[in-house]
This record gives structure tokens, sequence and C-alpha cells, in this order.
């Protein structure tokens, strides 16, 4: 578990992220559940590089989508990239524009990360990067430069399924992928394989635990201040895709939060009481804005990477994998996720929809504008976020920005 965390209790002692996070846990001082998880996450990419110095296979990657489910059964570490964004200050900027010459616009994730593989190089952690050529160009440029440098880097290719592939081209895409599978597979045991029984396994487990999951959602209804923004945002958006690098202790600590939320008493005044909001795009390291929306009295119900669509156990794994990429949200068109918002934002009754993205990030802007201009036509209110992945404290107008956004909700 984490060495460093201090004890922070007032929210104007918060310096870094870590504080925030020892923050949230005196805030959950109610919770052991919601406490281990965020210890889980404050010691995610410590403990996998710990791990990896005593002999642990760990590989950089997204740690999302398929992707954990095939390192698992690999017996491999999937460790999230994004997440060393919390370690970084303009140190990290700086070696990235001005070493590596970044130009200043680009997207800060990508710089704090490029930054953070530089200050590892020869520092005997993790040293192999599985990089996705379905992320953006800006991570392209990092990947082939840190190849440069020495890492040990493999893309796979694009992932994406338009709106209207179906029928013999989605079948063309699956098959594709399979064999995509396989190459990633490939660079990381030397053997074009998997185990399907071992695979199976994590399918199950990952089955199971967006069951638990989507129980802990429905719970948060009725118990909509138990659980704050910044705690179910790990859980869910770091915690559901990777496990933190624990899968069982992931997984012990949402069995125990489920059994604390079945047993904790249902407070009407509270449920009145709580603006129920959707949250679509990025979630950073900006954790300044989760306090926001929780001090404001906003409750975070609905999350763009809700868990909905499970893998199927009825056909091969590896076909189950490509099957599960093409019929979810991250197929690719920004019309798959529009839909999952949609429909959170009808089963939650939300009053809000929160749309955040990075500055620099031309990208996911687009279909920021596209969701913004669904919602605004069926009458419910949105907000358009750009913000950094700064860590420290957030920026001054992102903040009285969502403030203002769920006091006029409350009003
Ligand atoms: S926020 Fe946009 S530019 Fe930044 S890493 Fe993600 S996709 Fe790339």
């Amino acid at each position: 578990m984490p060495q460093a965390l201090r004890k922070v209790v007032d929210p104007e002692d918060i310096a870094s992220q870590s504080d925030y996070i020892a923050y949230s846990k005196s805030v959950h001082a109610h919770s052991p559940a919601i406490q281990r998880l965020l210890d889980l996450s404050e010691d995610y990419v410590p403990g996998a590089e710990r791990g990896y110095k005593a002999g642990k296979p760990a590989v950089w990657c997204q740690a999302n989508n398929f992707v954990p489910v095939l390192l698992y059964s690999l017996g491999v570490v999937p460790v999230a990239y994004n997440e060393m964004g919390r370690y970084s200050a303009k140190e990290d900027m700086l070696i990235a524009e001005d070493f590596y010459q970044f130009p200043v616009e680009t997207c800060s994730m990508v710089k704090c990360t490029v930054a953070q593989w530089h200050k590892r190089l020869n520092a005997g952690t993790i040293d192999r990067i599985l990089g996705s050529s379905s992320a953006c160009e800006p991570f392209n440029l990092a990947w082939e430069i840190m190849r440069q440098r020495g890492y040990d880097v493999f893309n796979n290719d694009v992932i994406y399924r338009g709106p209207t592939v179906t029928g013999e081209r989605l079948e063309r895409l699956v098959e594709f992928t399979i064999t995509q599978i396989l190459d990633v597979a490939e660079w990381l045991t030397g053997q074009r394989k998997v185990d399907d029984d071992k695979l199976k396994v994590e399918i199950a487990r990952k089955n199971r635990l967006l069951g638990k999951l989507r129980q802990v959602l429905e719970l948060r209804r009725s118990h909509p201040f138990y659980m704050k923004t910044l705690a179910i945002i790990l859980t869910l958006n770091v915690g559901l895709n990777n496990y933190f690098g624990k899968p069982q202790a992931y997984e012990a600590a949402i069995d125990d939060l489920i059994l604390e939320l079945e047993n904790a008493p249902i407070n009407e005044k509270e449920i009145k009481a709580a603006i129920p909001l959707v949250w679509a795009g990025g979630t950073g390291q900006e954790f300044g804005i989760y306090e926001a929306i929780d001090l404001a009295g906003g409750a975070l119900l609905g999350l763009r990477s809700v868990p909905f669509r499970l893998y199927r156990e009825d056909v091969p794994p590896l076909e189950s994998m490509a099957r599960w990429i093409y019929d979810n949200s991250i197929a690719g068109a920004g019309v798959y996720a529009r839909n999952v918002l949609d429909s959170e934002v009808e089963r939650l009754k939300a009053r809000g929809v929160i749309l955040y993205g990075y500055i620099g990030c031309s990208f996911a802007s687009v279909d920021r504008e596209m969701w913004r201009r669904f919602f605004h036509d069926k009458g419910l209110a949105c907000i358009n976020l750009e913000g950094s992945f700064q860590t420290g404290s957030p920026s001054g107008q992102v903040l009285t920005r969502i403030k203002a956004f769920v006091e006029m909700l409350a009003a």
C-alpha cells in the first residue's frame, strides 16, 4: 500500500493529486471499502513498478478495453500510462516541450506521459509499451520517440467500426481483430497463441465485475452521496478496466462496497437533495473538478464508460474479445458512446451532462460538440469543459464554471 499518503482532512491543505486521494479517504471515513479502493488506486503504478523489479512482468498500455483481459491471461500486469499524469508537474511539460520539441499546444496528457517515460529511462523499471493506433496522432508520435529512446514498443492497428458496418464487413473486422490480438500475444510472449482456458477465466472475471459494478451504480441511486465523485471515477474508469493491477483485491473491495451500500440506511432527504449528473468524455488527473461537483451538491451517478455490454461466453474466447470491441461504445464512431450517454440520462433522470476534455485535443472535442448539440436539442442542460492534465490545484476558471453549472441546476 502507498507509503507517502499524508493525512489531509481540510480541502485547503490539498497541494497534489495524492493529497486529493488522502482527502477523499478522510471524507469516506464511513466506508472501509472505499478507502481500500482509494489505496489500490494510489498504489497502482508504484505497485506495478515494484512488482516488475521483483520479477512480475508488466507493460505500459492504455489498460482499458480488451487489453487487460488479454494481459492478465498471459500473466502480465497492464499498467495505465495515463495514470502517471498524477505524478507530473510543470517540469514534465518542459521536458516534453524543450527536450522532445513537442509543440506547446500538444495535449498535456501526452506531454506528461512522455516526460514520465523519459524520467524512467534506464531506471530498471517497466520498459515495454503497448500502444494503440486507435488513440491519436500525438500519442503515435510519443511511442515512436520512446522506441528511439530504447523502449520496446508495439502498436496494434486502428480499431474502428463505422455506424453502418454490419454483416460480412463486420465479420471481416472480427477476423482482422483476432489476428491483431494474436500479434500482441506474440510480442509479449514470443508465441502466437493464447491459452483459451486462462482467457475464459479472465472473461468470466470481467463479466462478473461488470455485473457487480452495475449493482454498485444501482445502489448509489439510493445513496447518492455515500461514494463521492473522485472515488467513483477512479473505481469505474480506472479500476473496472484494469483492477489497479490487483484483480483479487479489487474484486474483494467491490464485494465489501456492495455489502456496505446494501446495509446503509436510506436517507430520503439526501436522495431529494441530490442533483443527478452524467459525465461524458475523458476523466483525467484534474481531481479538483470532482471535488467542486461534490461541494456544489452534484451527484455523479452516470458515466460514459458505465458498464453495459458483457463478453459473450458462448463463443471461443478470442472471438468473444473481438466481438466485444465492435459491440461496445469503444468501436470508434461517436454515435456509439452517445447512445450509452443517452440511455444513462434516461435511466437516471439526469438533470445535466458534464462534457469534459483536454485542452489541445482536437479529436474528442468534435464528439463532445456533437453530444452537446444532441442533448441541447432534447432540452437537457450541458456544460462543455476543457481542462488540462495538470496536477496540484485545479484551474480556477474550470472550477467556477462547474460550480455555477451545478448551482444553476439546483436552482
Ligand atoms: S486527450 Fe486527445 S490528444 Fe490527448 S491523448 Fe487523448 S486523444 Fe490524444
